[in-house]
């Protein structure tokens, strides 16, 4: 099929998360073309119905079979795209690659960049990615400028917040034969880009083999992403003469499974998943013993970006927890976390944000750049992923449980970790029991974050250190005795 940018006619685009077959089948039923595309990471709007014609786009939400019947008729009948009664119509560049800015929640926000293709191009479609500037091989002197410039993205990628170019340099010069593990587990965003913009990550994926002199590609997902893995999979079947091997290979759906020696693991099918000591790192000594780089979908995906259109400092945002629906938004290093938060709907009154993942740090204050190094230096991680806690929320609960999920779930390889999340969980326990020792509290999480073995350790104590800094009269009201939500289980029900 030809590509759908900027295609004569009317062109209908179905988006969602699943596979819209009964939406397809009413289109298909007209002689409007219709093509299914992936989620925009704005799954409240989905089922989303885009009509282009032109430089004109209707878009309807929630979209039903009827409301698409009425859509199709309409447009078939020859009446303008706004006869149908959509929620908004934009206008735009006939030729535009990506879905342009929407007056809609969550799409209004932000620009979509990494995101461009994400409810606009047909994800396995090779035609759409290259007419949207995709497949142009770029020198091997452009990949490495941009992997000076270009920070690794989230605690799966071997060079989180790092500049990407000095771990290539010792990959492309250790002894052996480079891979590049696309390490696409654990991060919504990661799954979206796989499902939605699989070609974006291929292509990045397929850069950074040229800049280290790889022969291989493996992408590496969850058991639980099946679209993105079943997305992924069809992509490269369709990638045109792929200058490298790819593979695409499933790990268990463990958190513990994202970081990258552990991913390394579960490639090479080892049932028992434990982080490998380092130096040396993967990047010298990997899969299977060969030098290999360990880059997530969102790394890969700002490279291939980065080289057909140069470098913007963009960051992609998840927000979910306490919500009506989670949104996935792509900003400017510069925009704030409450610009991310607005993109969703909060379930109650915003309390607080868990800012960085399972381990993110805690916050009420969401005056806070998105880009690294703001978010480090108000202690909050870089993970991409903001959960909301709305103010019938316990922090002391919810604190808990993460504490308590890292005592359960860390690989045991290491004694600040496998101890300390044990022991921490303890400390948090007690103050139900009257005893609030925050002191005690930052020590324990100082010598997990200071002698972890990997990123597991090293952040797992964050959401309880932060609360103390950030929530310490919620904590000292449960060791009088109080809970302040009234939400609040006994310690033997904190899991
Ligand atoms: S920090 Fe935790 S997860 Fe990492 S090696 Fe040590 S015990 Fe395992």
């Amino acid at each position: 099929m030809t590509s759908i940018i900027a295609a004569d006619g009317t062109t209908i685009r179905i988006s969602g998360t699943g596979p819209p077959s009964d939406l397809l089948a009413v289109a298909r039923e007209s002689d409007v073309r219709a093509v299914a595309v992936g989620s925009t990471g704005v799954p409240a709007l989905e089922p989303l119905v885009t009509v282009t014609n032109g430089g004109e786009t209707a878009v309807h939400t929630d979209c039903s079979t009827a409301e698409l019947d009425t859509v199709v008729a309409s447009v078939s009948g020859g009446s303008d795209i706004r006869a149908a009664e959509p929620d908004a119509v934009v206008e735009h560049d006939p030729g535009t690659a990506t879905l342009p800015p929407v007056d809609l929640p969550g799409l209004d926000v932000g620009r979509r960049r990494v995101l461009g293709a994400a409810g606009w191009r047909r994800p396995t479609d090779a035609a759409d990615h290259e007419a949207a500037g995709g497949f142009d091989a770029p020198e091997t002197t452009a990949v490495l400028d941009a992997g000076a410039d270009l920070r690794g993205r989230g605690w799966g990628d071997l060079c989180q917040d790092e500049p990407l170019a000095p771990t290539w340099e010792t990959t492309r010069d250790a002894d052996g034969d480079p891979t590049v593990v696309v390490n696409a587990h654990g991060n919504p965003t990661d799954a979206l880009l796989l499902a939605s913009a699989p070609f974006d990550v291929l292509e990045g994926a397929t850069a950074a083999a040229e800049a280290v002199g790889a022969d291989g590609v493996i992408v590496y997902a969850s058991t639980a992403d099946e679209r993105a893995v079943e997305t992924v999979r069809a992509a490269a079947a369709n990638y045109p003469d792929p200058p490298v091997a790819i593979d695409v290979v499933t790990g268990p759906a463990e958190h513990r499974a994202a970081e990258p020696t552990m991913a390394l693991e579960a490639i090479e099918g080892n049932h028992r998943l434990e982080a490998r000591i380092r130096p040396p790192g993967p990047e010298s000594v990997g899969l299977h013993g060969q030098p290999t780089l360990v880059h997530t979908p969102r790394t890969l995906a700002n490279l291939a970006v980065a080289l057909r259109e140069g470098e913007a400092d963009t960051r992609t945002v998840t927000v979910e927890g306490d919500v009506a629906a989670p949104a996935t938004v792509e900003l400017a290093a510069s925009d704030t976390l409450s610009t991310a938060v607005d993109a969703v709907d909060v379930d109650g009154e915003f309390k607080a944000a868990c800012v960085g993942g399972r381990f993110g740090g805690l916050t009420a204050d969401l005056d806070v750049a998105v880009g690294p190094a703001a978010l480090s230096a108000a202690d909050l991680g870089t993970e991409g992923v903001v959960q909301v806690l709305a103010d019938d929320r316990c922090v002391l609960e919810f604190v808990g449980q993460r504490t308590q999920f890292a005592a359960d779930e860390n690989c045991g390889r290491c004694v600040p970790c496998r101890e300390g999340t044990t022991q921490l969980a303890e400390l948090l326990r007690d103050i139900y029991d009257g005893t609030y020792a925050p002191a005690d509290i930052r020590e324990l999480v100082r010598v997990m974050d200071g002698s972890s073995i990997c990123a597991f350790g090293v952040e797992a104590g964050r959401p309880a250190r932060t609360a103390v800094a950030e929530f310490e009269a919620e904590l000292q009201a449960h060791a009088d005795g109080d809970c302040p939500t009234d939400s609040c289980p006994q310690p033997a029900e904190v899991t």
